[in-house]
């Protein structure tokens, strides 16, 4: 496996900027800094933050046990995504294949970076990769597989075997999002980077951690999908305070670790309670903090919810997802309001 050959020949003879910080990386001393142009007076944030991000990485890198030569950190995942698009994919010539119903960001990087996207629809019922189709929608320009574990929309985890046999059978990169992994009793694929050295993982901050508005995203993968990331990534992508706050969240775990069961619970409680509602024809186990769930009439009861103060995600252009609408898991409070609200609905 060469990763080098999968990279774009632009990225490849690129010079990267390097910055002040890169030049001199402090010692942690007391030094004079009249490198950078930084204004001295400051009110805390008048210097420019680590490019590389050591702290936030070094820690990252002993909960997940891997290197930190191993991690990107992006302004989200939806970051890192697009990293890995502009790092490896030749616009007007490359593709890429999602298994809709899916995150819809995969597609709409591809279209800001003019890459082609071949869709191989999840089978229907198990919301499983469709292994043969996949086989199929494969070409010689084919850089990247977007598998998303557990799914969203569908909640689903993507099965251990079928995501290996696309590890062996693909030769581009397999980028395997975990957004919703620490809701799932599966185990990361971070575990697993050592074997397949065209596996990319991104995490995020985002969902269980409860820092969406931080915009802080992971990428695990060999050193060497990393440092192309590292050569076209801004400079200062990941900016002090969330450096700061990161580094915080990371060392009280316990708290994340207890709203996660809680939401976990309330999810079991939602999916029962939802089962019970006139209005609600299906539901599907969930490995996420949401639920995707199969009503009479998706638009009317989408609008009949807002009407109730209630926003919830109407997926029901989505393929497989016809009538579906996705419900986040909330407070205990917040998920008897959608009970309530939904019982209350009349069947058309
Ligand atoms: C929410 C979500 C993300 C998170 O993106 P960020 O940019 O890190 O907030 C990534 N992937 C999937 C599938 C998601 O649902």
């Amino acid at each position: 496996m060469n990763i080098e050959s999968l990279v774009r020949e632009n990225v490849k003879k690129l010079k990267p900027y390097s910055s002040a910080r890169d030049e001199y990386v402090s010692d942690g001393t007391d030094k004079v800094f009249l490198d950078a142009n930084e204004n001295p007076f400051g009110q805390g944030l008048n210097r420019y933050p680590d490019p590389q991000q050591r702290a936030v990485k070094d820690k990252l890198a002993e909960i997940r046990k891997v290197s930190p030569r191993q991690i990107l950190l992006g302004n989200g995942s939806d970051e890192v995504l697009d990293l890995l698009f502009r790092a490896f994919c030749e616009p007007g010539r490359d593709r890429v294949i999602t298994l809709p119903p899916t995150y819809g960001m995969y597609k709409v990087l591809a279209d800001i970076n003019t890459i082609e996207v071949d869709e191989v629809l999840l089978e229907e019922g198990t919301f499983q990769p469709d292994l043969e189709g996949i086989r199929k929608a494969c070409s010689e320009h084919t850089k990247m597989i977007f598998l998303c574990s557990p799914n969203n929309p569908t909640g689903t985890v993507l099965e251990q075997e079928k995501v290996e046999a696309i590890l062996e059978m693909f030769t581009g990169l397999v980028v395997i999002d975990e957004a919703y992994i620490d809701f799932s009793t599966a185990g990361s694929w971070v575990e697993r980077l050592e074997e397949y050295p065209n596996l990319v993982v991104t995490q995020t901050f985002s969902k269980a951690w409860g820092l969406a508005g931080l915009r802080l995203g992971t990428c695990y993968a060999s050193e060497a999908v990393i440092s192309v990331l590292n050569k076209i990534k801004p400079p200062y992508n990941i900016n002090a305070l969330t450096q700061e706050k990161a580094l915080q969240v990371l060392s009280e775990r316990e708290t994340v670790k207890e709203a996660v069961e809680c939401l976990l619970e309330e999810r079991e409680l939602l999916i029962k309670a939802l089962g019970q509602c006139s209005v609600v024809e299906q539901t599907w186990p969930s490995e996420g903090n949401f639920i995707l769930a199969r009503v009479d009439d998706a638009n009317l009861r989408y609008t009949q919810l807002l009407d109730k103060g209630i926003v919830v995600r109407n997926r029901n252009s989505q393929p497989l997802c016809q009538n579906c609408l996705r419900f986040t898991v909330g407070t205990p409070g917040e998920n008897q309001k959608l009970i309530n609200a939904l019982e209350s609905l009349q069947n058309v």
